[in-house]
């Protein structure tokens, strides 16, 4: 791409706190002179019978067309028995893997300064298949799907990952030793792809150790790979380690090369609409996208940006313990940049 070629990418605001801090991303990248074509995507307010879902058809035919695209957070109202919105778009994208980097930020202190770590979370299936019902009354069932298809297709790009960004140890997550048949799947094909990659150090690790290992020494980590569920709690345990899930960014990979960014926090309806969100998150996210692009040199930029303006330490969030807007902090990127 020249700076020139607008780049068209979906842009789903999303909810809470979302609008406001996808508003961050847009001042940010048009600072960094990303000449970015935002294809913006709301979500529609009944069920749209083609999706069985509030995203509508025209939601999902917009990434599928882009094949790029950034997305806010999505609240899921408990309960409600409407399928969740990032459980349609994960399921009708083949939004197969959730890559979630971690690592500690210079200039931000927290207990860890060596932080450097990427989960790998399976993205369609395990636990969140959702399909739960009630057996009889008082009691009630959710079924755990685990498939090889699915299974292998994340533990060969949790490999290709480690192997394309210089990475040397894979570490599989499982509760296998209970679950012998879902986990113990998981495991096998995890097994498999890793003879493949002789060169990359290759482990097993029980969820409830990995926990333990995570907060007593996180530098024993380099890429995990796991079901759903344990990816899910795994890298907002991470998100701790770093600063908060102000701070975290993720990558949803898609089959047909579809990639959604997203910030792994949710919409924060307790901050929502007051101008005190940390948009560090959706930037990095967004900093992933043009990676993803190979738009190298304008990631850089604002990558540095970002991290200098916390390490400056003048205009922080509050939940960075400061006391800034999402707009002076925006803007102080802004000049940065
Ligand atoms: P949450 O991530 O929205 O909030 C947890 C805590 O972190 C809150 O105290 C919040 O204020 C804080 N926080 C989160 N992001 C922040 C940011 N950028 N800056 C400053 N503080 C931040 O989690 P929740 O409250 O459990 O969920 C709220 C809603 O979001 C629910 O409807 C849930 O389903 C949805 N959710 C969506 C996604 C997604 O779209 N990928 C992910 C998680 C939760």
């Amino acid at each position: 791409f020249s700076s020139t070629t607008p780049i068209k990418a979906t842009l789903f605001p999303g909810d809470g706190i979302g609008p406001e801090i996808a508003e961050s991303v847009k001042q940010v990248f048009t600072a960094a002179d990303v000449n970015m074509d935002w294809d913006e995507q709301f979500v529609g307010t009944e069920v749209d019978p083609r999706t069985n879902s509030f995203l509508t058809w025209e939601n999902l035919e917009s990434v599928r067309k882009n094949k790029v695209g950034l997305k806010g957070p999505m609240a899921t109202p408990i309960g409600k028995g409407h399928r969740s919105l990032n459980l349609t778009l994960r399921k009708e994208l083949n939004l197969y893997a959730n890559v979630r980097p971690c690592y500690s930020l210079p200039g931000y202190k927290t207990r860890y300064d060596d932080v450097d770590l990427i989960t790998i979370r399976e993205n369609t299936e395990g636990e969140y298949s959702g399909l739960e019902h009630q057996v009889v009354k008082g009691v009630v069932e959710s079924l755990k799907i685990i498939t090889r298809k699915a299974s292998m297709r994340v533990a060969e790009y949790a490999f290709l990952y480690a192997k394309t960004h210089g990475r040397k140890k894979v570490s599989a997550i499982h509760k296998a030793n209970i679950m012998q048949k879902t986990d113990g799947l998981f495991l096998q094909c995890c097994d498999e792809v890793a003879k493949k990659y002789p060169e990359i150090y290759y482990e097993k690790v029980v969820i409830d150790n990995c926990c333990m290992m995570l907060v007593k020494n996180p530098a024993l980590f380099d890429v995990l790979v796991m079901p759903n569920l344990y990816g899910d709690i795994i890298s907002d345990l991470c998100a701790g380690l770093v600063g908060g899930l102000g701070l975290t960014p993720s990558m949803n990979i898609g089959e047909d090369g579809i990639a959604l960014a997203e910030a792994v926090h949710g919409s924060a309806p307790d901050i929502a609409g007051k101008n005190l969100a940390n948009p560090t998150a959706l930037l990095l996210s967004g900093v992933m996208m043009l990676r993803h692009l190979k738009l190298n040199k304008q990631a850089e930029q604002i990558h540095s940006a970002i991290i200098n303006t916390i390490a400056e330490g003048k205009y922080r969030t509050a939940d960075l313990g400061g006391t800034s807007t999402t707009t002076d902090f925006t803007k102080a990127i802004c000049d940065h940049l």
